[in-house]
């Protein structure tokens, strides 16, 4: 750890004595700090004003019991969380994830980072996070909707359109978002757009499927148009997970010209020299909720690899760009060297914080275009709030009208990230510093002008 400001090094190490044993936060708290200092630098009145250590505190925490019944009538209990990270800029906002990894530390990373990704996207939304260890896989449908409303029986209290809405993320999508809205309704007796990512018929927004994979990949089309005079076309691509994000990026990419040769799951990886096949993906991820054995077996192009520890996995054929779509922590410093050294010119995250910090720095000294997810993946939370806006307009937009005010959106992250990058004199590749410091600066001045709190 190399932190030059004493002040920055005191929240920091603060930090660490009183989140023991909280990796993932304290990495993500790192990296932003890290990238703060030259900001810290500038303005005295950070410092002054004690707005770091307000900053990567949460504003509330709760944590709650969530109890239903398994088919065969047999109490389960899970732990329900809501981490309302920082309202200074709007109503907490930020996806629900439902995984059996789920815990404080992963949470409070992903709401610390929610709050700059939403800062960017410069509209007015604050940070939040939530979710739950309940497991989706395995589950019959009827339990997932017993948990969904138990889970939203506890949190109704703490949410609302104007408090804050939250949204999707791993293990919860559309079908999840319906049954914990469905019960949110029945609850407050009032039909408002609590949660974004709903169904179409009952005020979802049309594209907010699509978002954050689309998203990502307009980031990434403008960063390489900018720094390497360059594009999609004709290029090769390495994407990990299957999911929500996984599936749109793929589809995106491929749209652009790029040829898509993996994607994975938690048991292994897909290798596809042809190109991934996204209507087929689509069949046995969305349609069946099967394994990606499926996809291998009905394609003849396609290997399947059973996941190993301390394999390279997706990391490890020659491709042009890469897009880690799956989880954090799935691309180490090995990875990167190994990207590297076959010639990938641009690595822009999917994922929240699937990047090691160690291997974010060596790509970025190595020249690739590093697109941080609190960055590249914004699109999400970005098309979220359009959700927001067309519910309290009563009105819904067109695919198009929705997909071009994105692709504008994610134009502006980029741009935003480089400029900032400049200003601050660090390599215009450094997307990692200029994201962490245009998306504080926004937080920074709604808290120095609203006040202590
Ligand atoms: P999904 O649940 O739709 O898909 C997650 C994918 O990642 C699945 O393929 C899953 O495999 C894989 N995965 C999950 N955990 C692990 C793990 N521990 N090891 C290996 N693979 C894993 O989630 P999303 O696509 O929505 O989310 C993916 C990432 O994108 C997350 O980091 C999320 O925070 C981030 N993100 C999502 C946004 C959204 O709009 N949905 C917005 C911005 C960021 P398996 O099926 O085997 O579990």
């Amino acid at each position: 750890m190399a932190f030059k400001n004493a002040y920055v090094k005191s929240v920091y190490e603060d930090l660490v004595k009183k989140n023991e044993g909280q990796k993932e936060f304290l990495q993500a708290a790192q990296e932003i700090l890290e990238s703060l200092e030259l900001i810290v630098e500038k303005r005295p009145e950070i410092e002054r004003e004690h707005i770091l250590e307000r900053f990567v505190e949460p504003e509330r925490l709760i944590q709650f019991r969530v109890a239903w019944l398994d088919d065969n009538n047999v109490v389960r209990v899970n732990r329900g969380y809501r981490v309302q990270y920082n309202s200074a800029i709007g109503p907490y906002k930020g996806g629900l994830r439902f995984h059996p990894s789920v815990n404080q530390s992963i949470l409070k990373f992903l709401g610390l980072e929610q709050v700059l990704k939403n800062s960017l996207t410069t509209l007015p939304m604050g940070g939040g996070k939530g979710g739950s260890d309940f497991d989706p896989k395995g589950k019959s449908d009827k339990e997932v909707m017993r948990f969904c409303q138990a889970f939203m029986t506890e949190l109704y209290r703490h949410i609302g359109a104007d408090t804050d809405v939250p949204a999707g993320d791993i293990g919860v999508g559309g079908r999840e978002v319906a049954y914990m809205f469905g019960q949110y309704k029945r609850l407050r007796n009032e039909f408002t757009g609590v949660l974004t990512g709903k169904g179409l018929s009952f005020g979802g927004s049309l594209a907010r499927t699509q978002a954050t994979g689309y998203g990502l990949c307009y980031f990434t089309q403008e960063a390489l148009k900018t720094l390497k005079n360059d594009s999609f076309k004709g290029k090769t691509v390495a994407v990990s997970g299957a999911g929500n994000v996984a599936t749109y990026a793929i589809e995106k990419a491929q749209s652009l010209g790029a040829k898509v040769v993996t994607c994975s799951d938690s048991n292994g990886w897909i290798y596809d020299p042809e190109g991934i096949d996204v209507a087929l993906l689509k069949e046995v991820k969305e349609v069946k909720r099967a394994r990606l054995t499926e996809y291998a077996a009905a394609r003849k192009s396609a290997q399947y690899f059973e996941k190993k520890n301390g394999e390279h996995g997706v990391w490890q054929y020659k491709v042009d760009i890469a897009l880690p779509c799956a989880t954090q922590n799935e691309l180490n410093l090995e990875d990167a060297k190994m990207l590297v050294k076959n010639g990938v010119i641009a690595v822009c995250e999917g994922a929240n914080m699937p990047t090691e910090l160690e291997a974010a720095h060596y790509l970025i000294d190595n020249g690739i275009i590093y697109g941080p997810g609190k960055a590249s993946n914004a699109g999400g939370v970005a098309t979220s709030g359009l959700e927001m806006c067309q519910n309290s307009a009563r009105l819904s937009w067109t695919f198009e009208e929705v997909d071009s005010k994105l692709e504008a959106i994610m134009k502006n992250i980029f741009h935003n990230a480089h400029n900032t990058a400049v200003k601050y004199g660090v390599r215009e590749n450094d997307l990692l510093t200029g994201a962490n410091i245009a998306g504080f600066e926004k937080v920074c001045d709604a808290m120095l002008a609203q006040g202590v709190f």
